[in-house]
């Protein structure tokens, strides 16, 4: 990567929804990134307990980064390593919350490597009142009316309301 161009990190993941420790992260790589792509995967979601669809994820991140010009939003099926070549970004950035997250982030670098040498993986820790947050949690607190207000911005917390409502 030639240092004079800007450099753009990738941050990918579900997302489903983002959260205040995911926007922790990605607030954080500002430090360092010129811009961030936050990058919602249609692969990695084709779970059963998914909640909100991949172009609302993808809402969501623009509403939620509204106020910062250099964050945007994408969205990719396929191969992440393929997304980060297309768009000629080759640096991927993960948050690591716990001791739990690491044997499968660190197996996940060494994959993507293999399959692309040029990427390098950053790993990033949120802030401390983060560390146990999980999109997944979230889901299952908002589903049984409990409050989620301190754990997603806004425009996240109207559309879980929404979803509960109905
Ligand atoms: P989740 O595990 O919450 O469903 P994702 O699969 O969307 O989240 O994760 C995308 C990336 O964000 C992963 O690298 C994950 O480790 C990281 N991440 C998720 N929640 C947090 C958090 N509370 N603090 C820091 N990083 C997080």
């Amino acid at each position: 990567m030639n240092m004079a161009e800007p450099r753009v990190f990738v941050y990918a993941g579900s997302f489903d929804p983002l959260t205040l420790g995911h926007e922790d992260i990605a607030r954080r790589c500002l430090k360092f990134a010129d811009r961030l792509i936050v990058a919602v995967a249609h692969t990695a979601t084709q779970t059963k307990d998914r909640l909100f669809s991949v172009d609302e994820r993808v809402a969501m991140i623009e509403e939620c980064f509204a106020d910062e010009p250099r964050i945007e939003a994408a969205q990719f099926s396929g191969l992440l390593v393929d997304f980060c070549k297309k768009i000629d970004a080759p640096i991927v950035v993960r948050g690591l919350r716990a001791v739990s997250d690491f044997e499968y982030e660190f197996q996940m670098a060494l994959m993507n490597r293999s399959l692309w040498p040029e990427l390098e993986m950053v790993f990033m820790a949120p802030a401390g009142k983060y560390t146990f947050l999980s999109a997944s949690l979230v889901r299952e607190v908002a589903a049984l009316g409990g409050d989620v207000s301190r754990f997603v911005s806004e425009p996240v917390l109207r559309r879980l309301q929404k979803r509960s409502a109905r």
